[in-house]
């Protein structure tokens, strides 16, 4: 069970250090039944980086770049995350699908550069309200999944997170039905492709203390990919402790 925390475009150091902090006191001498990961923006990965060392929290980065080295201004490459801590990188989340019009080949040759330098992708896949409502959303993360991930891959070097685009940051998430039936199409996709069923599926969109027992109802979510309420260092580490 993994349960990551996408900070997104939030916390400056100081805030950043603060929340982390905030974490480690709460769950400290506790016994947790989870793996937890923190995606802070890149301009807090090595603070945080230092401060959760030796403890149980792991870091990640939230994108990484298309290239490896050379002359790419502005860009972060997957081993200059290795190099900082990371264990994890979050790729082809829809605000990037969407608002920086990242495509899922675009996600692919991301997923194989993390891939080779040892740091494990969360993949995102995840329908829009349109999607659904005019009835292709399995379509839609089947054609996410055959062409963002690479031919090989196994459970250790990969994640997947089923993130229903209009469930992100709205407040809505989808009736326990819809996440079992999108849980077993993307099992069932990767059990086919890669011939193993062990690969992490997590479940992401509007997860708050609230609807967390309810999502785990499905025996399939692998864990959660949880955006807003990881910026809250009491309510994340509430679920966190009661997984
Ligand atoms: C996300 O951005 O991945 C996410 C799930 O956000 P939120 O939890 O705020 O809906």
């Amino acid at each position: 069970m993994l349960i990551a925390g996408n900070w997104k475009l939030n916390c400056n150091i100081a805030e950043a250090n603060n929340l982390t902090n905030n974490l480690l006191s709460n769950f400290d001498g506790k016994n947790l039944n989870c793996d937890i990961a923190i995606f802070p923006p890149y301009t807090a990965l090595s603070e945080v980086s230092k401060l959760v060392k030796s403890s149980t929290i792991n870091i990640g980065a939230q994108d990484c770049s298309l290239e490896l080295k050379g002359a790419y201004t502005g860009d972060v490459s997957a081993e200059m995350l290795i190099d900082l801590g990371c264990k994890y990188v979050i790729l082809g989340h829809s605000e990037r699908r969407m608002l920086r019009n990242e495509t899922s080949e675009n996600v692919l040759q991301k997923v194989k550069n993390a891939q080779n330098v040892g740091l494990i992708p969360i993949v995102c896949v995840g329908e829009s309200e349109r999607d659904r409502v005019e009835g292709r959303a399995i379509d839609v993360i089947v054609n996410q999944l055959e062409k963002s991930l690479p031919s090989e891959n196994n459970n250790s070097n990969s994640i997947i997170a089923y993130e229903p685009v209009w469930a992100i940051g709205t407040g809505k998430i989808p009736t326990i039905d819809t996440i079992k039936e999108m849980f077993s199409v993307i099992k069932g996709w990767l059990l086919n492709k890669y011939k193993v069923n062990n690969i992490k599926i997590l479940y992401g969109g509007s997860v708050n203390k609230g609807n967390v027992t309810e999502i785990f109802s499905c025996k399939d979510v692998g864990g959660l990919l949880i955006g807003g309420v990881s910026l809250k260092a009491k309510e994340f580490s509430e679920i966190c402790l009661n997984i």
